[in-house]
């Protein structure tokens, strides 16, 4: 279907950094995947790990137990450091995890047993695509065709805390969740306010809501943390009730996950409340202890910090006019630029070899393997200080 229109190449294989189109052609990986290619493409350690499992046992179905989804399982609670209780739902992406959490909320009753109806959500917020993370996600272009969506959802201003404290003053103990990214993505690589999480999380806890966030594209080593809310300026020392996670879990293979953090949020969904026949397949569960050990083993988290920092200070210092600067934490980083032309050098970027993602008119978005080196780096700033500067009649 021509959901996702035309292709820009036909891309045909892929080594760490890199990946070659049909004519041979090679291209550096700024996107890795839209966040997903953790450790590049072909890893030998994540290559090695799901060969052997799909080999000895590749699916069983939820009606048993396999140790690598129990490895997994514990080994996210533990990375997450999250308390006595917690446990884990798998699914097989994004969508699907923020669909799982929604069912949560729905489930987060007041004492009496009644509903708590109410769902808030941020502008600019992207959850994903099936109806109910539809129904979180803000873009009128995304949802208007597919109206009505699930309701009780209400969307804040961005980094407005008056307006989350209103949300809250009146009915919020009507409030089932509030649902965000710790950094927003496809908003732009946007950072929410300093405060503004602490805030979220007093008034959700105050009012018996859960704080949901949404790591999908944040989490498992994206910022240089596991997980986004662990980063000091980020999460300012919350802990949340639930966390979402896919994109670079299984470091390119399909996987979802939701931590819920303690034992009441573990048990918002009970028996036969929700299912999925692939989630937490032994296959896609050894994709991601093969990543989770390579990013361990490889001391990546502290080089995507290191990396990331580089980055963003040799974009900023490119000396191209047209390049403002950047923001961003660890590999999840936005290029700013002057004018609105990002899709115009994203397509000269493709040209030159490498792979970014206009995220916004002026923006691009870089969120590369976590192994990208310092050389590879400077490749691109290369690149981009060398972009011709639009003329005013290219912009008319
Ligand atoms: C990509 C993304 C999703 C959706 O994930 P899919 O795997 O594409 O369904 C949800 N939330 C955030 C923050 C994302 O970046």
């Amino acid at each position: 279907m021509d959901t996702f229109g035309t292709p820009q190449r036909v891309l045909v294989r892929g080594e760490g950094a890199y990946v070659w189109d049909a004519d041979g052609r090679r291209y550096l990986d700024l996107l890795a995947g839209i966040a997903v290619n953790a450790l590049g493409h072909g890893h030998p350690t994540l290559t090695a790990a799901v060969s052997a499992q799909l080999g000895t046992l590749g699916h069983v179905s939820n009606f048993f137990a396999t140790p690598v989804q129990v490895a997994l399982a514990e080994r996210l609670l533990n990375l997450a450091v999250a308390p006595e209780g917690s446990r884990v739902f798998f699914a097989n992406s994004g969508t699907e995890a923020n669909e799982a959490a929604l069912k949560m909320s729905r489930r987060n009753r007041r004492p009496d047993g009644s509903a708590r109806p109410r769902v808030l959500a941020l502008e600019g917020a992207f959850h994903g695509r099936t109806m109910g993370a539809l129904s979180l996600t803000s873009k009128p272009q995304y949802r208007e065709p597919f109206e009505p969506l699930p309701g009780g959802v209400e969307f804040l201003p961005f980094g407005d805390v008056a307006a989350l404290e209103a949300a809250f003053a009146t009915d919020g103990d009507l409030v089932s969740a509030l649902v965000l990214e710790p950094v927003q993505g496809e908003a732009g690589v946007r950072r929410h306010p300093a405060g503004y999480l602490a805030r979220a999380r007093e008034l959700t806890a105050a009012h018996g809501a859960l704080l949901v966030l949404d790591e999908v594209q944040t989490g498992a080593g994206r910022v240089g943390r596991w997980f986004a809310f662990q980063d000091p300026e980020i999460g300012e020392g919350i802990v949340p009730d639930v966390v979402t996670l896919a994109k670079g879990l299984g470091g390119g293979f399909p996987i979802g996950a939701v931590v819920a953090f303690g034992e009441r949020a573990a048990t918002l969904l009970g028996r036969g409340q929700h299912g999925t026949t692939f989630g937490g397949n032994p296959v896609a569960a050894a994709a991601a202890l093969a990543t989770i050990g390579v990013i361990e083993r490889d001391a990546l988290l502290a080089q995507v910090r290191a990396t990331g920092d580089y980055l963003r200070a040799q974009v900023s210092a490119c000396g191209n006019p047209l390049v403002v600067g950047a923001r961003g934490v660890g590999l999840l980083v936005a290029v700013e630029l002057a004018a609105p032309v990002a899709p115009q050098v994203a397509a000269a970027a493709l040209e030159a070899g490498f792979v970014v993602n206009a995220v916004a008119p002026d923006a691009l978005r870089l969120a590369p393997p976590l192994i990208l080196t310092r050389d590879q780096v400077d490749d691109f700033v290369g690149f981009l200080a060398t972009v011709p500067v639009p003329t005013p009649e290219e912009l008319a």
